[in-house]
This record gives structure tokens, C-alpha cells and sequence, in this order.
């Protein structure tokens, strides 16, 4: 069984970049019907573990990404740690070093001043005489100090990294006896079973230390797929400049899970030259062995035509649901049909959208002072007026074309060109010049609320 794992360390919230390897950590284990575990990496204790576990778990929900099984929380296991350092201590595979920080700089200097790698220089890895006494020591593991560790990797191939070149007895557990930040990953991933890890390759280079106390502990080696990073159009590593990188900053903006998701899984993986992705199709077809080679590189435009198209292909009922959290409760409009289809089109996001629909449904308070002086020339209070008896005598408007063919027989009776009546017109329901269909809006807010419109901008422009 497929077991993968999203390993957050708790920064607040959870990043753009971090999502990315948690969709395709998602999608591969429930493609192949494993499980995929959530892990708050959470040794750093000057944070509070649960408030980020939280946000991380606001985000998922949003999205629609389950995880399986309890959260670990690295912040709990001091004691699972405490017994594998034992073991390695025990089998001779660590040992404590009793190096001063002195010493160690000083170890650190002459290597630069030779311009040597600087390293640890083994000196406690085969000490058996008598350790200095009540000095502090750290705990070492014993790293092979010839040959090569092979990083196999499912996107990069494999990767051969020399133990004399790159690895050293790395501390294990601190002076105060907290584990470290290798250790821990290794130790956790066995014991929750990950048997494919898909993160980002800035932890590469963690990897063949990872290796190093998976083989003292016997544990078995997972497959790694190491995604390269996400990029800005300059080819540099994403920041906040480039784009919210905050995922619930996504939702506040009005983009929706699936175009957000959609996004996110182009971002370094591809097949063919297709673009749209529902997360079924994802499911189908996602393969970490597809996942690019190179930076991929962030696009906003992208993410803003995927969002329209999303918008546009959701049903009314569901884009109203998903329009509430903008402040919009349709539920009970009587027109949200026609609403909805006729906004669909012109909004980039949900948001957008929700401003949109506002402005159709409620009654201008004001009106925009350009658009009213272009809009009410001479003539134009008679139009709406002849616009407004037209429509009182009619019982039944119900659709847009009905409106149309009311506007169109009072510019054909009264011989005037659309824009006599169209732009006192928009102005008088809308309060500015800007906006969907006359039609439309007037088939939406239905017409007791159209003639209240048309009254109102009456009183207001004879004055
Ligand atoms: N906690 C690490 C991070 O947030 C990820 C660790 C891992 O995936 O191995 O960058």
C-alpha cells in the first residue's frame, strides 16, 4: 500500500509551495488506494503546534483534501526518539561527543585556513578512554566515511552523494538531549510507515543524511520524488511579491478549490499539453514520475483563466454556495438563475463576482455624478417616464427579452436612438454606466423594483 505523508513545519499558515506537494501526495496515494498521513513538524516549541495544525487543516478543508488517520506531532514523540538514539547508542552505531564549542571553532578555523571542507574530525566516533568529566555532549551518528549514498530518486534519477565529500557525524540529539531535525524525519517516516516521500528538493541535500539513520535504525528506505521549487516569471524562487503565498489568501481573493488545485498541479507536472484537470482526472492520471525536472514557474494569468473557466462550469446551485462566504446569500433569489448566468461570464473570481451581484440586487443609494450628467439630457426624464407606464401596464415580465421588446417599442414609438433610453436607463438601475444587460438586470430585480429604480432617479435628476 501507498502511504505518503505532507510534513508541514508550523509556520502559521499553510504556503502555496506546501500545498503543491501535498496534492501530489494526496493524489498518489488515493490513486493507488493508500492513505496519505498528516505530520506537524513541530519541535521548534516556541510555537504553538495546535493553532498550526489548525490553519493547515482550515486550508485542507476548504479544499477538499482529507487526510488519513490522527495528526502526528513531532512535539509529542520526545520519548519514541529517546529510545531509537538509546538503540543506536547501544549498537555502538552513536556515540557521545564531548567537543567544546571552543574546540569546535577552533577545529573550524584550521580546516578553512587549509581550505579543507569544514567537518566534524571524528575525534569521540572510536573514543573509548575516559571522557572529560561534567562536560556536555552531544550525540553522533556514525556516517560511512567512504563511498557513496545513492539518493534514488523518482524525478531526478539517481543521485550519488560522497561520503567524504559531504557527510560527517552529524549530532543527533543536542546537548540538551532534543533530537534533531534529520533524525526525527527519518525515525517518523519509518515509523508511520511512508513508503514514498514527495516533497520539495530544497531538502535534498537532507536526504542522504536521512538515509544514513534509516540504514543504523534498519529501517526500510522510502522512494523519494524531490519536486523542484515553484518560480517567479524571473526565474527566482517565489516570495510574496510574486503572489500570495498564504493558501487561504487564495480563497479570500475569490479564487475556487478546484481552480486552485488545477493550478497547483500544472505547477511542475504535466501530461501532454492538457490544462484543465478536475481532481477526478487528477486522481486518474496524476504519476510522480511525471513530475518536471525543472522550476516550474508561477503564472497569475494562469491562475485567473483557470479561475474564470471554473466559475463559468460551475452550476448555479454550487457557485451560490460558493459565493456565501463573500457575503452573498442567494438561497431564496427567485432570479438567481439569470443572475448568476449573466455574471458568470464577466467575473475572474468569486469575489469580483459577489461585488457584481451586489451591485445588481441593491438599490443605488447614489448615483455616479459623471455617468448621470452624460446619461440625463434633455428628454431623457420623459423617456423614463414613458419606459415606466410601459412596464406598469404589463402583468407578466418575466425574462430578459421581455424587458427587450418593452425597451424596444418605447425607442420605436418615440422614435429615438437605444442610448436616449439606455443610459438614463442603466444609470436609474444601476447608478452608474458600467454593467451587465439592461434586460438582465431588470429580469433579476423583477419589476416592482425596476419602477422603483426608474421613480427614484426621476425625483432625483428633476430637481
Ligand atoms: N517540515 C519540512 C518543511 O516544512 C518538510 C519535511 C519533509 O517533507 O521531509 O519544509
Amino acid at each position: 500500500m501507498v502511504v505518503t505523508r505532507f510534513a508541514p513545519s508550523p509556520t502559521g499558515y499553510l504556503h502555496i509551495g506546501g500545498l503543491r506537494t501535498a496534492l501530489f501526495s494526496y493524489l498518489w496515494a488515493k490513486k493507488n488506494g493508500g492513505k496519505f498521513v498528516l505530520r506537524i513538524e513541530d519541535t521548534d516549541k516556541a510555537r504553538n503546534s495546535q493553532e498550526a495544525a489548525d490553519a493547515i487543516l482550515e486550508a485542507f478543508a476548504w479544499l477538499g483534501l482529507e487526510h488519513d488517520g490522527e495528526i502526528t506531532y513531532q512535539s509529542q514523540r520526545d520519548d519514541i526518539y529517546k529510545k531509537y538514539i538509546e538503540q543506536l547508542l547501544n549498537e555502538s552505531k552513536a556515540y557521545k561527543c564531548y567537543m567544546s564549542k571552543e574546540e569546535l571553532a577552533e577545529l573550524r578555523e584550521t580546516q578553512m585556513a587549509n581550505k579543507e571542507r569544514t567537518k566534524y574530525n571524528g575525534k569521540y566516533r572510536d573514543f573509548d578512554g575516559n571522557h572529560p568529566e561534567d562536560l556536555e555532549y552531544v550525540i553522533r551518528i556514525k556516517a560511512p566515511l567512504s563511498g557513496d549514498i545513492v539518493v534514488k530518486d523518482g524525478v531526478k534519477g539517481d543521485i550519488n552523494f560522497k561520503a567524504e565529500d559531504i557527510l560527517d557525524d552529524f549530532v543527533i540529539a543536542r546537548a540538551d538531549g532534543a533530537p534533531t531535525y534529520n533524525f526525527v524525519v527519518a525515525v517518523d517516516d519509518a515509523l508511520m510507515g511512508i513508503n514514498e516521500v514527495i516533497r520539495g528538493d530544497d531538502h535534498l541535500s537532507n536526504t542522504p543524511k536521512q538515509i544514513i539513520v534509516y540504514e543504523a535504525l534498519g529501517f526500510e528506505i522510502p522512494k523519494f520524488y524531490h519536486v523542484p521549487m515553484i518560480h517567479n516569471s524571473e526565474g527566482k524562487k517565489l516570495s510574496k511579491r510574486d503572489g500570495a503565498t498564504d493558501v487561504m489568501a487564495y480563497k479570500e481573493m475569490g479564487y475556487t478549490p478546484a481552480a486552485l488545485l488545477n493550478f497547483l498541479v500544472r505547477l511542475g507536472w504535466s501530461y501532454g499539453d492538457q490544462e484543465i484537470f478536475s481532481i477526478d482526472e487528477m486522481l486518474e492520471l496524476f504519476n510522480p514520475k511525471d513530475i518536471n525536472k525543472s522550476a516550474s514557474i508561477y503564472n497569475t494569468e494562469k491562475l485567473n483563466w483557470l479561475n474564470s473557466h471554473y466559475i463559468k462550469n460551475t452550476s448555479n446551485s454550487e457557485l451560490a454556495q460558493l459565493l456565501e462566504p463573500y457575503g452573498l446569500v442567494l438561497t431564496s433569489h427567485d432570479k438567481k438563475e439569470i443572475l448568476l448566468d449573466e455574471l458568470k461570464d464577466r467575473a475572474k473570481t468569486l469575489k469580483e463576482m459577489a461585488v457584481l451581484v451586489n451591485e445588481i440586487i441593491e438599490t443605488p443609494a447614489s448615483y455616479d455624478e459623471k455617468a448621470a450628467k452624460k446619461a440625463f439630457k434633455e428628454g431623457s426624464i420623459e423617456i423614463l417616464n414613458a419606459f415606466g407606464a410601459k412596464i406598469s401596464s404589463h402583468e407578466e415580465l418575466h425574462l430578459p427579452i421581455d424587458y427587450h421588446h418593452i425597451m424596444e417599442e418605447v425607442v420605436n414609438e418615440m422614435e429615438i436612438g437605444f442610448g436616449k433610453l439606455g443610459q438614463p436607463l442603466r444609470v436609474a438601475l444601476l447608478g452608474k454606466m458600467t454593467g451587465p444587460g439592461l434586460d438582465s438586470v431588470m429580469a433579476i430585480i423583477g419589476k416592482d423594483e425596476t419602477m422603483l429604480r426608474i421613480a427614484n432617479a426621476i425625483t432625483a435628476h428633476t430637481l
